[in-house]
């Protein structure tokens, strides 16, 4: 038997899916192999897919450039400026000066065209910040508003000013991930865009209510207009009510992600009731196209099967979630747990089967 180890939920699961997934070579001693096993999955080429033009009522966005499928990679950067900021003392800002000075360095190693890409980032300026007129001045804001957290030991920053022009939604049809291997971010579809349609991220966790949202956005300088924010008033307040039942079952569902199977006769009716819940949950992520979190959700409702020993069930959300992991960082730990935990259900799934045989024949 395999030794999985659980990972906590933390990690921020990046979702994508099966368009550039590689098949995997599964026990082939199972008796009847789903089709889902055997497809042959290939990789899309990567011509450019995006467009950065004017977005009404945003300044500058990004636009699909052809129909994407869950899964394109839509672009593709390497930081054009990277620093590694001075640690942090507990509690305390990072020193602005030292940033300032690190900044400074990096902007002036650029080409002209590149100091160019990165002064054309909108900028969202604190009170006293406003008529700085030197460019260098005006890194700090840029940075501050652009930049994203990097590296192995996510100890850097770094600034994409093509990807920086993605826009906002909080039910975003992009998401984006640092992989460090190629040292690029790579910000895939996760679901379906049309051409000509903008792409949007998220640049803030999705979990909370519209109002809790917009508090956060508010450090960006702008008020959201997103599907999930224009809502009548109605679909507003269920939106709300999904994204709030969301964050409060991963919370729920923490503490019962092993890998146990109750002994107890109540214990067991209540794996059952978590089972059928856990599938709510997939569902309530789904409905309110939190695409993102998929991969979380779906983990959560293979072990679920598992701790009920529905082996079946549990194979196939298990590979949902390393479907989407795999997409998004195939080296990344809980892409390598949930292919773990599915060649270890696909186990107990085909041990099942073959008993069942046995006894039959
Ligand atoms: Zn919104």
């Amino acid at each position: 038997m395999l030794s999985v180890t659980l990972l906590s939920l933390s990690w921020a699961v990046l979702a994508s899916s099966s368009k550039c997934i590689l098949p995997i070579s599964y026990s082939s001693q199972i008796y009847e192999v789903p089709a889902w096993l055997s497809l042959n999955y290939s990789c899309t080429g990567s011509a450019q897919l995006w467009e950065a033009r004017p977005s009404p009522g945003k300044g500058m966005g990004v636009f699909a450039t052809r129909a994407l499928e869950p899964g394109d990679i839509i672009l593709e950067e390497p930081p054009i400026i990277k620093i590694i900021p001075p640690d942090f003392r507990d509690g305390a800002a990072y020193p602005l000066s030292s940033i300032d000075m690190l900044l400074n360095s990096a902007f002036d190693a650029l080409s002209e065209e590149k100091q160019a890409e990165v002064m054309s980032l909108h900028a969202h300026l604190t009170p006293g910040e406003e008529n700085k007129e030197s460019a260098n001045r005006m890194l700090i804001p840029i940075f501050r508003s652009n930049a994203y957290i990097v590296g192995k030991t996510n100890t850097e920053l770094g600034l994409f000013p093509k990807g920086a022009r993605i826009n906002h939604s909080c039910r975003p049809n992009s998401s984006q991930v640092w992989i460090d291997k190629i040292g690029k971010r790579v910000v895939r579809a996760v679901r379906h865009i049309e051409e000509g349609e903008e792409v949007f991220a998220t640049y803030i966790p999705l979990l909370r209510d519209h109002k809790a949202r917009q508090q956060r956005l508010d450090q960006y300088g702008f008020k959201c207009t997103c599907s999930a924010c224009t809502h009548d008033r109605a679909t507003q307040a269920a939106s709300d009510r999904r994204r709030d039942d969301i964050r409060k079952a991963f919370a729920d569902f923490e503490p019962q992600l092993t890998l146990t199977v109750p002994q107890s006769i109540a214990g067991r009716k209540r794996a059952e009731k978590n089972a059928a819940a856990s599938e709510d949950l997939a569902r309530l992520v789904e409905e309110e196209g939190l695409a993102d979190y998929y991969a979380q959700a779906y983990r959560i409702v293979a072990l679920s099967y598992a701790r009920i020993e529905k082996w079946e069930a549990a194979t196939r959300w298990a590979h949902k979630s390393y479907e989407l992991n795999l997409a998004a960082d195939e080296d990344a730990p809980n892409t390598l747990e949930m292919r773990a935990l599915t060649e270890h259900f696909i186990q107990n799934w085909n041990t099942d089967l073959y008993n069942k045989s046995n006894q039959h024949g």
